[in-house]
């Protein structure tokens, strides 16, 4: 069969097979160019998934008639003015989205640049341009996508589902660029200027207020290199990662880099089947990552991957490691404990270990405790003064929560959870400890496998694995954490999968964090025991000074706090 150089309609249609999965990339492709128009109002309208009509409408530089007739040609575009790949500043650049939109739909654009005196439209099945009314910005409207290549239309989903795909894909671009206001079928809004809290709130639902903590880090050896953003608090998370919202350099990305070191930051909180809460921006120089690597632009390539992995998991760490924020203490301290209150901490005694107050000033920071009663007056007297995040023990509930007052909240507190974070902070301040076997062991695996878990090794050597290559399909370990046996054949081909997949693994860290957990766990104060007042107290002022005390290391919640108002609310004293 002789060769031939394809026709234009063709070659279009084969991009849009890349371009144009579904009606959310349509969506994505035109909001991307309204950005870049510069556009602050984008009015996007999707009837029946997208099947029918999708229509975006901008208020941005618009086009000049000739720029209108290049704009569906194939690698037509405004956005390489220094033919610069790698200095990319754009969501777009690569000229294909209205070419290949157009060949697979019945296209229709109105734009109008400031300085022409009309606006033009140009009908892009016949190619041909009418001066038109249409006044500012460009409105694009889509229409019978995919009639033209049923194979495709086939492929689609029922219209609710391509519906959550196109929000999906709005919310991403609304919290890349919360300066401009979205309009979502006139059902979802998102408007001009949001604040940064309350667009978080309005892409990721009402639950997220208050518990998102703030990421700002530098990195100290890369002056570009920087992360901002929100991050969740480990006792906010979703069971898929759908409100993970990540960008580099401000484009939404799916980028595995990033969320593997999202994942390995909460390692020590989350379960694995869970999944915190983002909105990431990472800034780097842009000629240190590469956007152009696949065609819908939401993958990346960095050229330093495992430094910046590094720099995210530190930066996020370090924002966890303070869950009892300066935020919350700062809310607890310093308020003052109203003397109806006071009166009305006097719970009923049956369901507590400690309960009677004693008559006084004092009442509700002084409680006899008929066996011990002088501990108990001592201890407490000791905190009067001060102001404590957890504050002054008032008694434990069914043996397993400990109850107290800080300023005018009540804390209730999960013995087992709080002991079990404790324990196993103090245990994870303490060095692995290694133990070099004198005959190394040896794990036979396939080639590939040995590879892949090799790329690793120095990772591996931090924590406490010292292993090497020992022929071309086994690995020897010549140390290993001490105490620590576990079949090596399942760590190593799990380890070999997941650096296949994401470029680095987890596992030796996870598995490590489970043998901590777990000890720590059994080493703990058990729910069912009863403890006394200065056992209590303890107990609280050792979780106010561990660091990520607001879970157990499995995740759960370790204190509750309830403020007056809700208790107040309770009463319908508000
Ligand atoms: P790219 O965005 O990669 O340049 P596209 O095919 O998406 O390629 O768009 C081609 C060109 O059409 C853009 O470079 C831009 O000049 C112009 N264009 C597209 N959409 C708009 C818009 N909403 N407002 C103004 N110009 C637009
Ligand atoms: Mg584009």
């Amino acid at each position: 069969m002789p060769i031939r150089v394809l026709p234009d309609f063709l070659i279009n249609q084969i991009a849009a097979g890349e371009v144009v999965e579904k009606p959310a990339s349509v969506v994505k492709e035109l909001v991307e160019n309204a950005l870049d128009a510069g556009a602050d109002q984008i009015v996007v309208d999707v009837i029946d998934g997208g099947r029918t009509l999708i229509s975006v409408i901008d208020n941005g530089c618009g086009m000049s008639k000739e720029d209108l007739a290049k704009s569906i040609t194939r690698h037509a575009t405004s956005k390489l003015p220094m033919d610069d790949l790698l200095n990319i500043n754009f969501m777009g650049f690569r000229g294909e989205a209205l070419p290949s939109i157009a060949s697979v739909s019945d296209m229709v654009i109105d734009t109008r640049n400031s300085e022409d005196s009309n606006g033009w439209t140009l009908n892009c099945e016949t190619g041909d341009i009418k001066p038109s009314d249409w006044e500012e910005g460009t409105r694009i409207r889509v229409q019978n996508l995919f009639a033209k290549t049923p194979a495709r239309l086939k492929f689609l989903r029922g219209d609710r589902a391509e519906m959550i795909s196109v929000l999906d894909v709005v919310k991403r671009l609304a919290m890349a660029r919360p300066d401009v206001g979205f309009t979502l079928n006139n059902k979802w809004r998102f408007p001009k200027n949001q604040p940064m809290a309350e667009r978080i709130a309005a892409v990721m639902g009402d639950d997220v207020r208050g518990r998102m903590l703030s990421v700002d880090a530098k990195s100290a050896s890369n002056a570009t290199l920087k992360l901002t953003g929100f991050i969740s608090e480990p006792t906010l998370r979703r069971a898929s990662s759908v409100d993970q919202y990540l960008f580099v350099n401000d484009r939404p990305v799916k980028d595995k880099v990033l969320v593997g070191a999202l994942r390995a930051a909460y390692m020590d909180v989350m379960h694995a089947r869970e999944f915190p809460l983002c909105a990431l921006y990472l800034t780097l120089d842009p000629r240190s990552v590469d956007v152009n690597v696949s065609p819908a632009k939401t993958e990346v390539h960095f050229l330093e991957p495992s430094h910046i992995r590094s720099f995210i998991i530190k930066s996020l760490r370090d924002v966890l490691a303070q869950t009892l924020s300066d935020r919350e203490v700062a809310q607890h301290i310093g308020a003052e404990v109203p003397m109806h209150m006071q009166q009305s901490l006097n719970f009923n005694r049956r369901d507590f270990f400690v309960a009677e107050p004693k008559k006084g000033p004092d009442i509700a920071f002084m409680f006899n405790v008929p066996e011990r009663k002088d501990l108990s007056v001592n201890k407490v007297e000791e905190h009067a003064q001060e102001d404590l995040p957890l504050g002054r023990v008032i008694g434990q509930i069914g043996n397993k929560y400990i109850l107290a007052q800080s300023g005018e909240n009540l804390v209730i507190v999960d013995q087992h959870a709080a002991h079990e974070r404790i324990t196993y902070e103090k245990l994870r301040k303490h060095k692995i400890k290694v133990q070099p076997l004198l005959t190394p062991i040896v794990v036979s695996l396939r080639g590939e496998d040995v590879e892949a878990v090799l790329s690793i090794s120095e990772e591996m050597k931090d924590s406490g694995l010292h292993i090497g290559a020992f022929g071309d399909d086994a690995i020897a370990i010549f140390e290993k954490p001490a105490d620590w046996d576990l079949d090596w054949v399942n760590l190593f081909h799990a380890i070999a999968d997941e650096v296949r997949q994401y470029g680095h693994s987890s596992q030796l860290g996870e598995r490590l964090h489970l043998k901590l957990a777990n000890y720590a766990c059994h080493h703990s104060v058990r729910a069912g025991q009863k403890l006394d007042l200065q056992q209590m107290d303890a107990l609280l002022r050792d979780i106010e000074t561990t660091s990520r005390a607001g879970e157990c290391n499995h995740g759960r919640p370790v204190y509750k706090i309830i403020p007056l108002i809700d208790i107040d609310g309770w009463f319908e004293r508000v």
